[in-house]
């Protein structure tokens, strides 16, 4: 059994100070890797074991379900006596259930209330906003439900918003939040954000129930305190009873121990506030604040990269983190020519790496700032038989988006699958709901035709309401459409016009979600797997990479070193000039292509030597610390992502996550970026993320650099890899009001132009029977008159 006495040996001064403070709030900030999870274990087990604290007086607040399991199995391992199983190491989420569980009855719900997931919450959203007969152009439903949680997060309910409402879009936003919520309570159901919520209200309310808990729970324990929002705040301190009705004479307030990193706030767009961190000492003016400076998790390089880039944010408490884990290597950069020249050097470095006996691949992280890019990394891991998996994501072909547009093309191609054709019969919504959908179902049976038959006579099948039957002979319209364009466009073609003609990304795009947003990129990228299918057609599946260059010489398309880094595979030298003779691939062979890479049991398991690279976007990686990272994808416009380029505060908070992702490297970081990364099948090149900028140059061995490059890289985005039967086209520059011809829709006005160079954006409206549509004004077939 290890003794305590030891273990408080393993912390420096200031980590041994905070272990043991007594009697006063105590906020620990301090840099990455500093060991504040650690403290906060140590601490748990000191309470435990030295100052007689029991389990149950324990309330550990983490910010994911694996970092509490973590924690509790951490704090075992110290301690030598009782399981810790009565203590409560837990996410606020999980924690507010338990309490709820016990106490909601005081708020009018069952103790065995249902939680409701984001997409139950939206789904009733759209009920609601149904039944108010609410215009969803005028009041998306997704919108409603995205601001509904923002004034939760910042517990302002239904009266009080309403109360202060203005205009009109406010006041249908509090009549929706009234009604959802009435709804809510009368189905016994809460959604994620009431959690928080309803626990504060109860708290707030009824102070007996408040001063349980603050009796119960002697010690609140909170880490990632940067990232915690309004409500959470305002939970935390009804907990330790500051703030609340109680009397905190009658009874010692519980000790509080708060840890974090201001620099490490990255959840502002859900609602977190630095504030929290940065007022800690106002709000407790007793409180006593440690500071800890030492990093033991990375090498000194690592740091001082970490150190330069998040010394670029204004208003921060300037802290210097210094490491004698000793300097270490080189962070070593890389620049590829495209997305797969990326991905395959970010296998060749893990391979070999593993060869060489330095790192297996279980101490390896690969990094990506949004899920879509996890795509291309998927499919060389998979070719190359890598193990790995993804946290806290699904796998790119899993995801609903690509599944629904998957489902799509099945039918496009094959009208009779009924599995593909049942998925996206209201999908996106179109009024066809799941009675129609019986009706039709049970008329196929009586009929002895197929569902898709029966479909196109579903005036014949009795029961079905007019409206469902008008839109049942608009979807039948628009897959007929959809199939006549068909066998003359290609499969990344035929992607583009499901997205666009079923509204599909119009819904999407209007959506002010954050997680609709990264729907649209998984979409933008599988219009880039179609691309490249296209463009490698006939060759082997990933076979030439080349970009066609127009006007540059031939031959100096590597550098020196050039792709000698990758695996080998992917330099080009097969599968060229094929052009006139090659057939144009088909929806079809597009489809077989897939069903191959999308079938998940090609995923090799985990063996027994190294186990699995882990790969994850930035946001999921807080927290936790390996060995060997990647930092892919660092290009303005990606990383820092797009949205945030303008926006001050939104790039302050990409820095942070720069910061975060840096120093989850211990021994050895690459960062890597791509000259030409597709867009909606089309390249695009990013210039060099800022952050790169902002690591200082002697810090970094770049491996392949920009010059290596340079010389091959065209000066304006080529159309296709492959000299394509398609003639490439002159990208119109728009304006609002600008009159344009679309090849389907005739002639329309632009109303909205939103992003820049490949990527901007355009709403054009075509007249009161098309209506607006949202378009890629990159791929649109658009002119300008
Ligand atoms: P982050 O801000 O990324 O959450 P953190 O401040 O929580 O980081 P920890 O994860 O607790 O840092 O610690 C980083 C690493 O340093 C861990 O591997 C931890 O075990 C180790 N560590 C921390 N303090 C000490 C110490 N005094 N002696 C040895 N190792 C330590
Ligand atoms: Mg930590």
């Amino acid at each position: 059994m290890p003794s305590l006495e030891l273990s408080l040996n393993d912390l420096n001064a200031p980590q041994r100070e905070a272990v043991t403070h007594s009697g006063s709030p105590l906020l620990i900030i301090a840099g990455a890797g500093s060991g504040k999870t650690r403290v906060l274990t140590y601490r748990i087990a000191h309470l435990l074991e030295q100052r007689g604290v029991r389990p149950g007086e324990i309330l550990a607040i983490t910010f994911t379900n694996k970092a509490a399991a973590e924690m509790k199995q951490r704090v075992e391992g110290l301690i030598s006596s009782r399981a810790a199983n009565a203590m409560w190491v837990l996410t606020f989420h999980s924690a507010c259930v338990r309490i709820l569980r016990r106490e909601g009855g005081r708020l009018g719900y069952p103790s065995s209330f249902t939680i409701y997931d984001a997409a139950d919450s939206k789904r009733l959203m759209q009920l609601v906003c149904k039944e108010m007969d609410l215009d969803p152009k005028r009041f998306p439903p997704k919108s409603f439900s995205a601001q509904v949680s923002n004034l939760k997060n910042e517990l302002i309910d239904y009266d009080t918003f309403g109360e202060s409402a203005q205009t009109e879009q406010e006041k249908k936003l509090a009549e929706a939040y009234t009604l959802y919520q009435r709804r809510l309570h009368e189905a016994g159901a809460m959604d994620f954000d009431d959690l928080i919520m309803l626990t504060v209200n109860l708290l707030e309310m009824f102070p007996d129930v408040a001063e349980y808990y603050r009796r119960r729970f002697r010690h609140v324990l909170v880490d990632e305190y940067q990232d915690t929002n309004h409500a959470q705040y305002r939970l935390v301190r009804q907990l330790v009873g500051i703030g609340g009705d109680t009397d905190p004479a009658a009874f010692p307030p519980p000790e509080l121990c708060v840890v974090g990193d201001a620099d490490q706030s990255i959840y502002a767009f859900r609602g977190a506030t630095i504030r929290n961190i940065l007022e800690f000492e106002r709000d407790y003016p007793e409180a006593r604040t440690i500071l800890l400076e030492q990093n033991y998790r990375s090498t000194q390089n690592i740091l001082n990269a970490a150190n330069a880039v998040i010394q670029r944010n204004p208003d921060r408490r300037e802290k210097k983190l210094w490491s004698d884990q000793g300097i270490g290597p080189k962070i070593t950069g890389y620049v590829a020519d495209n997305e797969h020249d990326e991905a395959a050097f970010v296998v060749g470095e893990i391979d070999k790496l593993h060869d060489e006996g330095e790192f297996t691949p279980s101490q390896v992280a690969v990094f990506y700032r949004t899920n879509a890019q996890s795509r291309v990394f998927e499919d060389v891991f998979i070719r190359t038989g890598l193990p790995y998996k993804i946290v806290g994501g699904v796998r790119f072909y899993e995801r609903k988006e690509i599944r629904d547009i998957l489902a799509y093309l099945r039918v496009l191609a094959n009208p009779e699958d009924t599995v593909s054709l049942r998925r996206i019969l209201n999908v996106p919504k179109r009024g066809i709901g799941d009675r129609a959908e019986e009706s039709i179902e049970l008329f196929a049976a009586r009929e002895r035709i197929s569902f898709a038959q029966a479909l196109r006579r579903a005036q014949d099948a009795p029961g079905i309401a007019t409206r469902s039957l008008k839109a049942i002979r608009e979807f039948t319209a628009l897959l007929e459409e959809l199939e006549e364009l068909a066998p003359s466009s290609s499969p990344s073609e035929i992607i583009e016009a499901v997205l666009h003609r079923t509204g599909y990304l119009s819904e999407l795009a209007n959506s002010k979600d954050i997680q609709d947003e990264s729907r649209v990129e998984n979409l933008e990228e599988f219009v880039d797997v179609a691309r490249e299918f296209e463009n490698t057609f006939s060759g082997p599946l990933y076979g030439g990479e080349e970009e066609e260059e127009p006007g540059a010489a031939a031959g100096e398309e590597t550098g020196p070193e050039g792709a000698a880094a990758a695996t080998g595979e992917g330099a080009g030298e097969e599968a060229e000039g094929e052009g006139e003779t090659t057939p144009e691939p088909t929806l079809v062979d597009f489809l077989e292509q897939i069903s191959l890479v999308a079938d998940t049991d090609q995923i090799p398991d985990a063996d027994e030597s190294g186990g699995v690279v882990t790969l994850m976007t930035l946001h999921s990686a807080k927290g936790l610390e390996f060995p060997v990272v990647f930092l892919t994808g660092m290009e303005d416009g990606v990383f820092p992502h797009m949205r945030t380029l303008g926006e001050k505060e939104e790039l302050e908070e990409e820095r942070r996550l720069a910061y975060v992702g840096i120093t989850r490297a211990q021994q050895r970081l690459y960062i890597s970026r791509s000259a030409v990364r597709s867009a909606w099948g089309t390249p695009s090149y990013n210039p060099a993320s800022r952050f790169l900028d902002e690591v200082p140059k002697d810090l970094v061995e770049w491996r392949r650099s920009e010059s290596a490059i340079a010389p091959s890289r065209p000066k304006f985005a080529t159309q296709s890899r492959k000299p394509s039967a398609r003639p490439s086209r002159e990208v119109p520059t728009l304006e609002v009001g600008d009159k344009v011809t679309h090849d389907s829709f005739g002639m329309g006005t632009v109303q909205l132009v939103d992003g820049v160079g490949d990527r901007t954006k355009a709403r054009i409206d075509f007249g009161a029977d098309i209506g607006e549509k949202d378009f890629l004004v990159k791929f649109a077939p658009i002119e300008k008159l």
